[in-house]
């Protein structure tokens, strides 16, 4: 079952499996683009052929993401985690607190992060649980008139996911870097949702920001410039030089996946995808074990850990030589971590499958 060009079956978490029609594209236009006479990666960002890739990028990703058109779309820089910073800096004002929801490793980060900035409260910690389970929003105690609701809609460590969108009475902000575009998503119930490129839109160096034009007016008057999303908003991503070829990546992503059913689709493969590895572990025998509960477990990345480290190693090992990459778990977990993201195709998923029967039964 060998797979175009060679390739492996790509578990990593991040950067991760493109689709190969997206790669065999920016092949083609590698050397010289459209007979523009140069690269993508050569090309001023103020010319016209990058102005349309840009704008481009931006007007498939709105109609893949159903983006309202109160919403600007931003490719920023410095990963999720600057939105980490960027977010409290610009709405977390003095004598306001912000909620945070802490579902794993990176809500943990993103509090960190605010907790430098002002007040914050945490209404759900998931430590007590191993980070294996997400709370009903209406289960949590949030303050009143708060600056605004923070939670990671998939947690890329951990392997627990938030099914379908939550709603809150003031300014929901969500951090949808791992399982963006995997899923539809009622963007109008949030006032910014961030996500990092490299897991589900393209690789790594762009933030895609989607944040509703009312909170731009709620940004600090005395703010850094590059942590002002003013600016950015202001100058259409061009405040500074954006990542170019990111985006240029980003944007023959979405058309990929607009020519393919959209998100309805995407979420529809990415259902089997996730049951074909879950239905092996639940039917082990107890030979691997789900790290998330039921009600939590992300269609994105499925955490497992098997009886011993000596059998973890085995596993990741004897996969390895299958043409099965990137399943070690997280250092901070341990056990197996299969990433599957909208890119990473059903075949891969099954021959896991079909790999995990097979361990258990000669090591069970
Ligand atoms: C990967 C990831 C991040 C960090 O992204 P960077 O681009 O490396 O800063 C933050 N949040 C989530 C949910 C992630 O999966």
């Amino acid at each position: 079952m060998s797979q175009p060009y060679d390739r492996v079956f790509n578990f990593s978490a991040g950067p991760c499996t493109l689709p190969v029609e997206v790669l065999e594209e920016a092949k083609e236009d590698l050397l010289n683009y459209k007979g523009v006479g140069m690269s993508v990666m050569e090309m001023s960002h103020r010319s016209k052929a990058y102005e349309g890739i840009l704008a481009q990028a931006e007007s498939d990703l709105r109609t893949l993401l159903n983006v309202p058109y109160n919403y600007k779309v931003l490719f920023l820089q410095g990963g999720a985690s600057l939105q980490f910073s960027m977010i409290p800096l610009c709405f977390l004002e003095a004598g306001k607190t912000a909620d945070y929801i802490v579902t794993g490793a990176w809500g943990e980060k993103a509090i960190e992060a605010a907790n430098l900035v002002g007040s914050t409260k945490l209404v759900y910690d998931g430590k007590a649980n191993n980070f294996s389970d997400v709370p009903k929003f209406e289960d949590l105690a949030f303050t009143p008139d708060a600056a605004y609701v923070h939670f990671t809609s998939n947690e890329t460590i951990h392997g627990v996911e938030f099914h379908g969108d939550p709603s809150v009475d003031g300014t929901l902000i969500c951090d949808m870097s791992s399982d963006i575009m995997s899923r539809p998503v009622d963007i109008s119930k949030y006032g910014l949702v961030y996500a990092g490129a490299q897991k589900n839109m393209g690789p790594a160096g762009a933030t895609v920001v989607i944040i509703r034009d009312d909170l731009l007016a709620k940004v600090p008057a005395k703010m850094h410039p590059i942590l002002d999303y003013r600016l950015h908003a202001k100058n259409g991503s061009m405040y500074n030089t954006p990542p170019c070829w990111t985006i240029y990546m980003c944007g023959l992503v979405s058309k990929h996946f607009l020519n393919t059913g959209g998100v309805e689709a995407i979420a529809a493969r990415n259902l089997t995808k996730a049951k074909t590895i879950y239905q092996a572990i639940d039917a082990s025998g107890g030979f691997y074990k789900g790290h998330a509960v039921h009600h939590a477990r992300s269609t994105m990345n499925v955490t497992f850990t098997l009886g011993s480290e000596d059998l973890t190693n085995a596993f990741v090992k004897d996969a390895e030589a299958l043409g099965m990459d990137g399943l070690k778990g997280h250092r901070s977990v341990g056990g197996i971590r299969a990433s599957i993201y909208n890119a990473f195709p059903l075949e891969g998923c099954q021959a896991l499958a079909n790999f995990m029967n097979e361990f258990a039964a000669k090591n069970g």
